[in-house]
């Protein structure tokens, strides 16, 4: 687990999604074969459904998308390939949308939370090895076992309250 506070931003309305997908994949792709791991072309187009936007998709999505590339794929198999790509760290399952976002620093072990944005749906993560420590020893003190320290905070990210700023109208 790394020491450092490991958190993705929440990226510009203007940016360029294509890179954020190109360099996802490269790096899934590197990492799947340093460890020796298949990357089915299934768990690649999955993947890459995953980073069709930093907002999480649900498996049911995913399992839309599939269809409509045209291939056979059901629900068991779309579950596998997730179970695949989360166990390996290359996609994030965000626990109170029951859905899934990719992650941009695989490669370095991290407990992961989520800032969502409920104006745009997009995710960032923070990984903060202060907060996990804060919280195991308070459990500590109570004598309490962990089972999961699921840290979800909502909110609005900074672009979309420049948008509520600039013109409330636009919001409703
Ligand atoms: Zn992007
Ligand atoms: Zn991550
Ligand atoms: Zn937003």
């Amino acid at each position: 687990m790394s020491k450092e506070i490991i958190s993705s931003t929440f990226p510009s309305p203007q940016h360029n999604h294509s890179e954020c997908v190109d360099a996802a994949l490269g790096e899934a792709e590197r990492l799947c074969r340093i460890r020796d791991l298949r990357l089915t072309p299934l768990r690649k187009r999955v993947f890459e459904l995953i980073w069709q936007s930093h907002r999480p998709v649900t498996a049911y999505e995913l399992l839309d998308r599939l269809v409509q590339d045209g291939r056979r794929a059901q629900a068991p198999t779309v579950y596998r390939s997730l179970e695949f790509l989360t166990e390996c760290g290359l996609v994030h399952r965000v626990e109170s949308m029951n859905a899934y976002v990719g992650c941009n620093q695989p490669s370095r072990g991290h407990e992961v939370g989520f800032f969502i944005c409920e104006a745009c749906g997009d995710v960032a993560e923070l990984a903060d090895p202060a907060l996990s420590s804060s919280v195991t020893k308070g459990a500590k003190q109570l004598g309490f076992t962990v089972h999961s320290r699921l840290i979800e905070v909502r909110g609005t990210c900074r672009a979309c309250t420049a948008i509520k700023t600039d013109d409330p109208k636009r919001m409703l």
